[in-house]
């Protein structure tokens, strides 16, 4: 856009080089938004560049014909880019529908037809291109923090989301539970039935917990065997409740077809103020002592 506009005002178009320089303006707006907050401005995008590119667009036919509409095909995939789908839609369409009857009247009917189905081309392929880069982003964030094989979630969002649950219970006071839950003697059940049964009991497990647990509770595996549960807004004794029926689901499950596997589990609920590290290594020191006392038990 820059040499554009300083090309406009060596020309003397002085009107179209501060429309160049406006629609610079709300770009370096919207780059310093996303680079300090992470997000881009939808409002100031919506009704301030998009009206702002409309009009330079119109104008720039009338003064100059079809050479002044190249930039907008940039600016039409940028859209697509600052703004969430729908309103990139919206404004895409203004800018045809406005764009349309102006350069019809102004251009070779020819040209105006190209310029307008290309235009058209040019904004439906990046809406879909946009959106399959987003499906993608949200297929990979999902991937990086599940575990493959038992789609439990896995370490890497463990430490935000404790903190998460730790400010929660400073700021509203909502009381949080950790349970550190792993497998009685899981070794020998892979040296009995092999690794693959070994994996399906994992899988089971872990979709046992989740079922019973709430959609507000998380389900990490942190471990080979070994599970971690943030029980939300649930306080000692609840939490105990919740995993003395834990512990009966699954023994009772018929997870083997000889024997029954049991859990231990040890449980720590969230005392302020102690951070994410101090607050799970309890809980394994509970986890320890309920396979001290003879495993299949909570402490
Ligand atoms: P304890 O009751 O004291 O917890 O005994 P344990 O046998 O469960 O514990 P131990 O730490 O001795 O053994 C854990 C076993 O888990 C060893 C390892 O081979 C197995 N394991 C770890 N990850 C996986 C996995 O992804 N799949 C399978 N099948 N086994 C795993
Ligand atoms: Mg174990
Ligand atoms: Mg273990």
């Amino acid at each position: 856009m820059t040499p554009f506009a300083i090309n406009n005002f060596v020309q003397g178009r002085y009107l179209l080089g501060v429309g160049g320089l406006l629609i610079n303006g709300i770009f370096a707006f919207n780059t310093w938004s996303i680079t300090t907050r992470n997000h881009y401005s939808d409002t100031l995008t919506l009704l301030g560049l998009v009206p702002i590119v409309i009009f330079f667009l119109n104008l720039a036919f009338i003064k100059q014909g079809i050479v002044g509409a190249f930039w907008c095909y940039p600016a039409v995939i940028s859209c697509y880019f600052m703004l969430p789908e729908r309103r990139a839609w919206i404004a895409n369409t203004t800018l045809l529908v406005i764009t349309l009857p102006v350069a019809w009247t102004m251009i070779e009917h020819a040209l105006a037809i190209r310029l307008i189905m290309t235009l058209l081309m040019v904004s439906i392929f990046s809406a879909i291109f946009v959106r399959v880069i987003n499906e993608q982003q949200q297929n990979l964030k999902r991937q990086a923090i599940t575990d493959p094989l038992t789609g439990a979630l896995n370490r890497t969002s463990l430490q935000e989301t404790l903190e998460q649950a730790i400010a929660q219970n400073q700021r509203l006071g909502i009381a949080m539970t950790l349970a550190s839950l792993d497998i009685d003697h899981f070794k020998s059940i892979n040296d009995i039935y092999g690794h693959a049964v070994g994996d399906q009991v994992l899988c089971e497990i872990s979709q046992l917990l989740t079922e019973r647990l709430r959609q507000v509770d998380q389900v990490f595996r942190i471990g080979g065997e070994e599970f971690l549960l943030l029980l939300y807004g649930t306080n000692a004794q609840n939490g105990y409740r919740v995993a003395e029926e834990l512990c009966h689901l699954i023994a009772s499950a018929q997870l083997l077809p000889q024997q029954s596997v049991t859990v231990s589990i040890g449980m720590a609920t969230l005392q302020a103020p102690e951070d994410w590290i101090t607050w799970m290594q309890r809980s394994d020191h509970h986890l320890y002592r309920a396979k001290s006392a003879g495993r299949n038990q909570v402490v």
